[in-house]
């Protein structure tokens, strides 16, 4: 082994920059070559590359975003695509390929090996959190904290007016940000895409609260959870609350990581390249049960990862 690629595709995250000086820092190490391809799997179609040395990295520890930019590549979902990326690879002559992203670009990472026979390690990076054989994700920590910190100012108004408030966070299929920011702000009610609930129910538990003394209510949604005015109107009807809907959106993406996701990011930078050194197939590194973990890929992207439902059952009881 003696050069690697590094790709960040797919959704960008806050830690993807950090996990990127990690890979090219420890590469360099190990004595070996680094070159990234900009734009995902698109720029490595289209052989946008460019030499990571030790200072193409410097100062990027803090930035949100990715400076190898990244852009979906519907063409890489096809044959020809994952061919024209193996002939660049190894016209290239790359021994190995780390890819940043998410569930989407191991799938893309996996063809890739299949097709090149070229190592591939993936590195876990996306604020939702939803890839199985990893606790935790690049990006995660800094999602919810930004969350957490609108639904903060929020509250004070929530309070201050005696208001309910509905706050949709990022999520349209998996309620791993609403649930963990729910549960993180004391939220009366969370709405999660897995798990079914009944607004009259959810009506009836905001009178409780309100006649228990209760002078605001927070929901947390994800944005996959419903319609979030729709469910305003609902609740305004039946209880006659005053209801009020925020979205935190896109803020959600960006900003400079947590503490925790940079140092996710640079534990799996440098596993992502220790592995690379001694495997011959697709593997990814996770964060289980508080330390580093590699797990086939294959394996992987064949799982689903579920919420956990203790979490949800806790931030209903902890909301009495
Ligand atoms: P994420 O990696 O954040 O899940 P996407 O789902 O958009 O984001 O995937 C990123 C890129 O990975 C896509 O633009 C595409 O190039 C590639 N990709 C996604 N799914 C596949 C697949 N089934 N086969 C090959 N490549 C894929």
């Amino acid at each position: 082994m003696k050069k690697i690629a590094v790709t960040t595709a797919g959704g960008d995250a806050p830690g993807m920059n950090a996990c990127l000086r990690a890979v090219v820092r420890s590469a360099i190490y190990y004595g070996l070559e680094v070159v990234g391809f900009e734009e995902g799997y698109g720029g490595l179609i289209e052989e946008k590359k460019k030499r990571m040395d030790l200072r193409s990295v410097s100062g990027i520890i803090s930035w949100g975003g990715t400076i190898l930019r990244t852009k979906r590549c519907p063409e890489m979902k096809t044959r020809k695509g994952i061919e024209k990326a193996a002939r660049v690879l190894k016209r290239n002559r790359i021994d190995g390929l780390i890819t940043i992203g998410g569930d989407g670009s191991f799938r893309g990472g996996i063809e890739l090996y299949r097709a090149s026979r070229i190592p591939v390690v993936a590195i876990p990076a996306s604020i939702d959190n939803d890839i199985a054989g990893t606790e935790d994700t690049i990006g995660f920590d800094t999602a919810v904290n930004t969350a957490l910190d609108s639904i903060q100012k929020i509250r004070d108004t929530a309070f201050s007016h005696e208001r309910i408030f509905i706050i949709e966070v990022m999520g349209r299929e998996r309620g791993f940000i609403a649930l963990a920011v729910g549960l993180a702000c004391g939220a009366e009610i969370i709405l999660v895409p897995e798990i079914r609930y009944n607004l009259s129910k959810i009506s009836r538990e905001l009178e409780k609260g309100k006649k228990t003394g209760k002078k605001s209510s927070i929901i947390v949604m994800a944005e996959g959870a419903g319609a979030a005015y729709a469910i305003a109107h609902h609740i305004r009807d039946v209880t006659g609350y005053e209801v009020r809907v925020s979205v935190v959106g896109y803020i959600q993406r960006g900003g400079s990581p947590t503490a925790r996701s940079v140092n996710l990011a640079n534990l799996f930078g440098h596993q992502a390249v220790k592995t690379l050194l001694r495997t011959k197939s697709a593997k990814m590194v996770g964060w289980e049960k508080g330390e580093v973990v590699v797990q086939p890929l294959d394996y992987v992207t064949r799982q689903r990862k579920e919420i956990d439902r203790n979490l949800y059952r806790l931030a209903h009881i902890l909301a009495i």
